[in-house]
């Protein structure tokens, strides 16, 4: 199947993307740029700094005003092209903030982009007027600790928080697996009507789907617990039995979501860490 990569689609009424060509195993077929706006534009998640995909983006822009380039965090497959789009439309980069991670040692994380540098940074509830509507930052801390949604009218864009083909990674020391749970719950109060996600499909029923994530990272949890409960466990031995079958491209990942809920469980004094074994406290008071 050959994946409309560099073209403009039209989704709805104000609402186009196009897709960037960098597909991978967290990526599905890539990043998906998305056009908010008709007689001008907000440009959200602008992609890798591939010159293809800048181009299809200007192409699509088609010398409308870009009232803003948006980030809803700076892993390294959304914000790079937002400064060279910029240089090319002249825009300001508003949205998440940056990132600092350290570039080497435990805290080193080659996922994240260094270099971004925004003009303004959009607080939890803050907004900007793009095409005579507001476009307002929704504050998600989780996948990243600087991630936002935007929401656009009865839409949402939900950058990596919600995807539509997978569920999210949660790596720590960034990640955090309550957070995130957290910023689930938060989207389940808002009513949205769509979602649309950096990677995968529109989510046509996002309560639905939000609550099924939600009840999928549950399942893992108490999975993780049950497993360290009857005895110490690493890791890598909590994967191999919690994701039978896994993609080995997907085992790193795994690991990190694991370890994740880990901190979560010794946070809640549910289980306790000795080297590189965990293990239950038998302490199970969850409310
Ligand atoms: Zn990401």
């Amino acid at each position: 199947m050959e994946a409309p990569y560099e073209k403009l689609e039209e989704l709805e009424p104000g609402i186009a993307r196009v897709l960037a060509h960098n597909p991978s195993a967290f990526t599905y077929y890539g990043t998906q740029t998305y056009l908010a706006g008709i007689d001008e534009v907000a440009v959200i998640d602008p992609g890798p700094d591939d010159s293809g995909h800048i181009d299809a983006i200007v192409e699509a822009i088609g010398g409308r005003p870009v009232v803003a380039i948006m980030c809803t965090h700076t892993h390294r497959d959304h914000s790079p092209a937002a400064a060279p789009l910029a240089k090319r439309t002249g825009a300001s980069i508003v949205g998440c903030a940056p990132l600092a991670l350290e570039t080497v040692g435990p805290r080193a994380d080659a996922s994240f982009d260094g270099d971004y540098s925004p003009d303004r940074i959009l607080g939890d509830g803050e907004s900007i007027r793009v095409d005579g509507r507001e476009l307002t930052a929704v504050a998600t801390p989780g996948h990243t600790s600087n991630h936002l949604c935007f929401a656009w009218g009865d839409a949402l864009f939900t950058g990596d928080h919600v995807m539509g083909w997978s569920t999210t990674v949660v790596v720590p020391p960034d990640g955090d697996m309550a957070a995130y749970i957290r910023s689930l719950g938060k989207l389940r109060k808002r009513g949205d009507r769509i979602y649309f996600p950096a990677h995968g499909p529109p989510v046509k029923k996002p309560e639905q789907y939000v609550r099924h994530l939600v009840g999928h990272r549950m399942q893992r949890e108490r999975q993780i617990l049950n497993l360290v409960d009857r005895r110490p466990r690493a890791i890598p031995d909590i994967v191999a039995n919690a994701y039978p079958g896994l993609d080995p491209r997907l085992i790193a990942a795994a690991g990190g979501s694991v370890y994740a809920h880990l901190l979560d469980l010794e946070r809640r004094g549910l289980v306790v860490q000795n080297g590189e074994q965990w293990t239950g406290t038998g302490s199970d008071s969850r409310s």
